[in-house]
């Protein structure tokens, strides 16, 4: 299995992928975590500006968590960033700036598991550790005839020990790109590709035709409806308040209009901060779907005259619709605040 992916690497694999230029442990945990749930298309230009601004591990470590979560928005799943940023800082506290060299050191950093610590390892070093992404999951679920849900722990451990048994000795770095470009370009989840497949005749679900019940689908969760209001109150300047969201939970670390349960609670909030309280006015909701639940947000917006603080800066602050600053803002209220700024320059809302 190794020889006949590695030869298919060579003729019609992915060479020019910047992660795959220079190929040293930094850049290639970057691009892993990068590609984690994303795809290689959407993570390259977000690869390179990241690159172009943190060209080390000490440069990240060193930047404004506001500036790595600028560079990440858009990306989703702002978590890696985070995670990414804490991991640079505890490298150079812990390893004195230098990449950790261990399997058991890199997979203990934040945001790191097994997988990626392995294809750190393996494509950066050429160093022997099997990989388990959801490429090679899928792959070797179809060649091997895998049954059960793959997020189930029984069959993970089947796949994981599948994937170190087809690990080969040599060329282990030419060998993970490989099955991981297969995963990607060929087998893909829906219309694999089996006629152009170098697996093909190893293949178990090609022979008995399940290439589309494996790996087995994961159990549906219902998918839930969240609400949420945002206070969108705007300054005689135009600039409109943001507050930072926590650090756990969705989006946490970026920037967003305040959120509240309901209406009633933003006015509360008002109220207990401003001596002559705005009215609101509801816009049209902002609908953005998240991996396991769908979010329905309501902008309220308000204008305040002669209050031009914010109730504490680490928290809040006043953003310029007209002249942006670099800040880490979720793409969905990205694209409400720049809908905003062009209604304000059309006058449509605040005249
Ligand atoms: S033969 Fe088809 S199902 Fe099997 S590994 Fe190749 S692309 Fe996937």
């Amino acid at each position: 299995m190794a020889r006949a992916l590695i030869a298919w690497h060579e003729r019609c694999g992915r060479h020019d992928l910047p992660w795959q230029h220079e190929r040293t442990p930094y850049r290639v945990w970057v691009s892993e975590i990068m590609l984690q749930q994303t795809q290689v298309s959407t993570v390259i230009p977000y690869y390179e500006r990241f690159m172009q601004r943190f060209p080390d591990i000490t440069a990240l470590a060193a930047a404004p968590l506001d500036e790595v979560l600028h560079l990440w928005s858009g990306l989703g799943y702002y978590a890696r960033a985070r995670n990414l940023q804490r991991a640079a800082q505890q490298v150079c506290e812990a390893h004195d700036g230098r990449f950790p060299q261990t399997f058991e050191s890199i997979a203990a950093l934040p945001g790191v598991g097994r997988s990626t610590a392995g294809a750190i390892l393996a494509l950066a070093r050429g160093e022997r550790f099997p990989i388990l992404d959801g490429n090679v999951r899928r792959v070797l679920a179809r060649v091997f005839e895998v049954q059960g849900d793959p997020s189930q722990p029984a069959t993970l451990a089947r796949l994981w020990a599948l994937s170190e048994a087809c690990t080969p000795e040599t060329h282990v770095d030419v060998y993970t790109q490989a099955i991981m470009d297969l995963g990607a370009t060929l087998c893909t989840r829906r219309n694999p590709a089996c006629e152009r497949c170098p697996l093909a005749p190893h293949c178990g679900a090609r022979r008995t035709g399940r290439q589309h019940e494996l790996p087995a689908p994961k159990r549906r969760r219902v998918r839930a409806l969240r609400r949420t209001w945002l206070l969108v109150l705007r300054r005689p300047d135009g600039a409109v308040l943001l507050e930072r969201r926590p650090e756990r939970g969705i989006w946490g670390g970026l920037w967003s209009p305040p959120q509240f349960e309901d209406a009633p609670a933003a006015e509360a909030w008002l109220a207990a901060r401003l001596t002559a309280v705005p009215a609101l006015q509801p816009l049209a909701a902002i609908e953005h779907a998240f991996t396991h639940f769908d979010l329905v947000m309501t902008p309220l917006l308000g204008h305040c005259s002669g209050y031009d603080g914010a109730p504490d800066p680490a928290q809040f602050a006043w953003y310029s619709l007209a002249a942006p600053d670099a800040r880490g803002l979720p793409a969905p209220i990205l694209r409400f605040l720049q809908g905003l700024a062009a209604a304000a320059t059309q006058s449509q809302l605040f005249d």
